[in-house]
C-alpha cells in the first residue's frame, strides 16, 4: 500500500507520531470531532465555553514584550456579526503562517468578551477548491499533531487513505462471524453482521473493519464514531485473547506436570496442629486444588480472596500436597517483609513435620540464619526415592536469579501476583521445567481484580474465589476525618493503646518533596512518638535495610512497640491480630483498592477495629471516593469503583508491567467487549 503525495518532510513528521505505514495512519485516531455544518457567529460566543467560529482575518501582527525576549502574536477575525481577537504568546513564527484576508476556523474558549478574545485557540485555514468536502461542511476529525504538521494535511492524508485502503486492512483472525452465531439480520454473504444473543448489552451488530475505519475518521454524525471505536476495540481484545488462549491450549496439549496430589500423610497432622478449623471456602478450594495438582496438565490457577480470607493456609495446604508427592515448591512474595512473614508462618507449620523451609531474598540466603532446618541452595539434587518429602523455598524476586537452582519443582506459588509481571511468572516456571514437564502454578491476589481486568491480565488462568472470611473476627469501623480533628484522633488512638491494642499510622511518602505538601513518614515519625508517648513506636519504610525492617517488624509483632509508623509497604499481607487501629493521613493520596488493603491489616483479631482516614476533602470527587470506602467492605465492589475512577494502571500499581496498552479498547467501560472477544476466540479455537 502506497499513499501518494506525502512529501519527505511530512513522512518525517508522521514518523514522530509513530506512523510509518498506511496501516499506522488508518489507526491514528482523532482526538475529537467538530461539527462544521453549522458555525455559531462570533457574536454568539459565550465566556469560558468552547466553540468553533469562522471568519476572515482583518488585522494581524507581533508585539515584542520586555525588550524582545517575549512576544505576543495576534490576529483579529470578523464574520459579519462581530470581531474576535486571537492571541499566542512566544510563537512569533505564526506571523509567517497567516495573512490578512485569510479565512480561518478558530476553536477555543473565550477568556474575555470585551473585546472578544481567545488565547491559544486551535486554528485552521480554509482554502478554496476541492477539499471543501473534507475540511468543512461536515463532521470533521481533529487529530493529535506534532510540531510543523498541519491539521489539514493529516486530515487530507486520512481522507485519501480511507478511500483507497480501508478495505485492504486485513481483518484480524478470527473473523467476527463464526458460522452459527449469525442468526438474523444477515445482510448477504460475507457481511460482518454479528448477532450474539447470549451477550446482553452488546450491540446487535458491528460494522466491518473497513467500515469502522471509515466511520472512525469521517463519521456522518459524531455519535457514530463510538460504534467504530467499539469494533476496533473488539479487534484488539480478540487479538489479545487469541494470544492468551493459544498459550493455554498449547500448554494443555503439549505440557505435562509432575503428579502432586499428595497422599495426606502430612496433611492430617498439619490440619490437626493448626489451632483453627478451615472455613467452608478453604476446604472447597483445597479440594479443587488437589484435583488440579493430581492431574496430568500443569495447573494454572488464580486464587482471589479478599483481605483476611485466609489465603496463606490454603497456599500451605497446596504446598503440602506437592511436598508429600516428593516435589519441591517455590513460593514468591513481592516484598522482603512479606517473604519473611510467610517463611516464619510456613516454617512454624512445616518444621514440626520435618520439612525444610528456606528463605531466599536479596539479603537472606538459605543457611545464612539460625532457625528451622535449612537446606543447601541447590534443591532437588536428590534421587527420586519413594516416600521422600520435597523442600519449600520461600523468597522475593531474588528467586528468579540464575544462581538459585530449582530441581524437581512441582509447584510455584506467587503471592500478590499483581506486583509481578507476567514475564517474571514465566521465568520462574521455566526454571522448573524439566524435559516436557512443567510445574503447576498457583497465583494469589489480595487485591480483588475486576473481571474486565482479570480476563485481560490473567485470561489464561482458571479463577477460584475464596469467598468467606473466618468467623470470630471483630468488626471494622471506618471513619473519615479532616485534619482539624487530629487532636481527637490522637486521643482516641492513645485510648486504644491503653487497652493493650496496637496501631498502624500510615503516610503516603518516605521523605518530603518540595513539589507538594504530602506528609512524609520520616518527618512525621517524631510527632507521632510525641503524640502517643509513652507508648513505643517503630518506623518502617521501603528504604530501610532488610535487617532494620526485620527488627522493626519483629518488635511490633512481639508487642514491644505498640505503634508502627509506616508507608504503604505494609499494604499487603502483614498480619498482626492485636492491631486494631489503622490511621491513614493524607488518605486522598491512595487509591481505593490500596486503602482497602491497608484497612485489611486490622480486624484480624476478636476486638473491634477502627480505620481512620484523615484527608483534606477538597473536591467532591475526593469526598465521594472516601465515602465509598467508609460504606463498603467488599473488596470487589471497591476494585470496580477504583477501576472506573482511576483506571487500570492505578488500580494494580504503577510499576505493574502486565497491563496491555490499547489504542481503542478501554478497560473502564468495555467489559462486554472483553467477554465477547473471549467467547469468540474460544469458539474459534475449539473449531481449529
Ligand atoms: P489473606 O487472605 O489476607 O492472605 P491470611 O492468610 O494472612 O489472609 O490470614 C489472615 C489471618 O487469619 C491469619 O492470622 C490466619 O492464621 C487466620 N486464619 C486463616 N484461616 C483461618 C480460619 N479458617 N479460621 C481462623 N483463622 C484463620
Ligand atoms: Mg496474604
Amino acid at each position: 500500500m502506497v499513499l501518494r503525495g506525502v512529501g519527505p518532510e511530512r513522512v518525517f513528521q508522521l514518523g514522530r507520531l509513530g506512523i510509518h505505514t498506511v496501516g499506522d495512519l488508518l489507526l491514528h485516531a482523532p482526538r475529537r470531532y467538530e461539527d462544521r455544518r453549522k458555525f455559531i457567529t462570533i457574536r454568539e460566543l459565550e465566556l469560558g465555553k468552547s466553540a468553533t467560529v469562522f471568519g476572515k482575518i482583518i488585522a494581524a501582527g507581533v508585539k515584542r514584550l520586555r525588550g524582545g525576549a517575549r512576544s505576543v502574536y495576534e490576529f483579529v477575525i470578523e464574520d459579519g456579526s462581530a470581531r474576535l481577537h486571537c492571541r499566542w504568546w512566544n510563537l512569533p513564527f505564526l506571523e509567517r503562517i497567516f495573512a490578512v484576508g485569510d479565512e480561518v476556523m478558530v476553536f477555543g474558549r473565550p477568556n474575555l468578551l470585551k473585546p472578544r478574545t481567545m488565547d491559544h485557540p486551535e486554528t485552521e485555514k480554509v482554502e478554496g477548491g476541492d477539499d471543501v468536502t473534507v475540511h468543512i461542511n461536515r463532521v470533521v476529525p481533529v487529530y493529535p499533531l506534532t510540531e510543523g504538521l498541519p491539521q489539514r494535511s493529516v486530515r487530507s492524508f486520512l481522507w485519501r487513505a480511507v478511500e483507497e485502503f480501508a478495505g485492504q486492512v486485513g481483518e484480524p483472525e478470527p473473523r467476527l462471524v463464526p458460522v452459527g452465531t449469525v442468526e438474523q439480520g444477515r445482510k448477504g454473504a460475507g457481511e460482518s453482521v454479528c448477532l450474539i444473543p447470549q451477550f446482553p448489552g452488546s450491540p446487535a451488530s458491528f460494522p466491518t473493519r473497513a467500515e469502522a475505519l471509515s466511520v472512525l475518521h469521517f463519521p456522518a454524525e459524531i455519535a457514530d464514531a463510538e460504534r467504530a471505536r467499539r469494533r476496533l476495540a473488539l479487534d484488539e481484545f480478540v487479538a489479545l485473547q487469541l494470544e492468551i488462549q493459544r498459550r493455554r491450549q498449547n500448554l494443555e496439549r503439549n505440557a505435562r506436570a509432575f503428579p502432586c496430589g499428595g497422599d495426606n500423610r502430612l496433611m492430617k497432622p498439619f490440619l490437626a496442629a493448626l489451632g483453627f478449623k478451615m472455613t467452608g471456602a478453604q476446604v472447597r478450594v483445597l479440594r479443587e486444588l488437589r484435583a488440579d495438582l493430581a492431574g496430568p496438565v500443569p495447573m494454572r490457577r488464580l486464587l482471589q480472596g479478599d483481605v483476611g480470607s485466609g489465603k496463606t493456609v490454603v497456599a500451605a495446604g497446596a504446598a503440602l500436597m506437592a511436598l508429600e508427592s516428593g516435589c519441591d515448591v517455590a513460593l514468591m512474595a513481592p516484598t522482603e517483609i512479606l517473604a519473611a512473614q510467610l517463611h516464619r508462618n510456613l516454617a512454624g507449620w512445616f518444621g514440626p513435620l520435618g520439612i525444610a523451609v528456606d528463605l531466599r531474598t536479596a539479603n537472606h540466603r538459605p543457611g545464612a540464619e539460625p532457625g528451622p532446618p535449612s537446606g543447601e541452595l541447590r534443591l532437588g539434587a536428590r534421587p527420586p526415592e519413594s516416600g521422600a518429602v520435597g523442600r519449600l523455598l520461600v523468597g522475593t524476586h531474588a528467586l528468579l536469579e540464575d544462581s538459585v537452582g530449582l530441581g524437581k519443582l512441582g509447584l510455584v506459588i506467587i503471592d500478590e501476583q499483581h506486583k509481578f509481571g507476567v514475564a517474571q511468572r514465566e521465568t520462574l516456571l521455566r526454571k522448573g521445567r524439566d524435559g516436557g514437564r512443567f510445574p503447576h502454578l498457583l497465583v494469589m491476589t489480595a487485591t480483588p481484580i475486576p473481571r474486565t481486568l482479570g480476563l485481560t491480565l490473567y485470561g489464561d488462568l482458571d479463577v477460584t474465589l475464596l469467598d468467606e472470611v473466618p468467623a470470630g473476627r471483630g468488626r471494622i469501623r471506618t471513619h473519615v476525618r479532616d485534619a482539624a480533628a487530629l487532636p481527637k484522633v490522637w486521643q482516641f488512638v492513645r485510648s486504644e493503646l491503653e487497652k493493650g491494642r496496637q496501631a498502624y499510622v500510615v503516610y503516603p511518602r518516605v521523605s518530603e518533596s518540595d513539589r507538594d505538601e504530602v506528609k512524609a513518614v520520616t518527618k512525621e515519625f517524631a510527632r507521632v512518638q510525641q503524640e502517643l508517648a509513652p507508648h513505643g513506636a517503630g518506623l518502617l519504610h521501603g528504604q530501610l535495610r532488610a535487617e532494620e525492617k526485620d527488627l522493626v517488624m519483629a518488635s511490633f509483632r512481639a508487642g514491644t512497640t505498640k505503634v508502627l509508623v509506616a508507608t504503604s509497604v505494609i499494604e499487603v499481607g502483614v498480619d498482626v491480630p492485636n492491631a486494631t487501629v489503622m490511621l491513614i493521613e493524607d488518605a486522598e493520596q491512595f487509591g481505593l483498592a490500596q486503602l482497602h488493603q491497608l484497612r485489611g491489616r486490622i480486624g484480624r483479631g476478636a476486638h473491634e477495629s477502627h480505620c481512620i482516614l484523615v484527608a483534606e476533602q477538597k473536591t467532591d470527587a475526593a469526598k465521594a471516593r472516601l465515602k465509598v470506602l467508609a460504606e463498603t467492605t467488599d473488596g470487589f465492589a471497591l476494585a470496580e469503583a477504583d477501576l472506573r475512577l482511576r483506571g487500570p494502571g492505578e488500580l494494580i500499581g504503577r510499576q505493574q508491567s502486565g497491563v496491555p496498552e490499547f489504542r481503542f479498547g478501554d478497560l473502564r467501560g468495555d467489559r462486554d467487549l472483553v467477554e465477547l472477544a473471549r467467547a469468540l476466540v474460544r469458539t474459534h479455537l475449539r473449531g481449529a
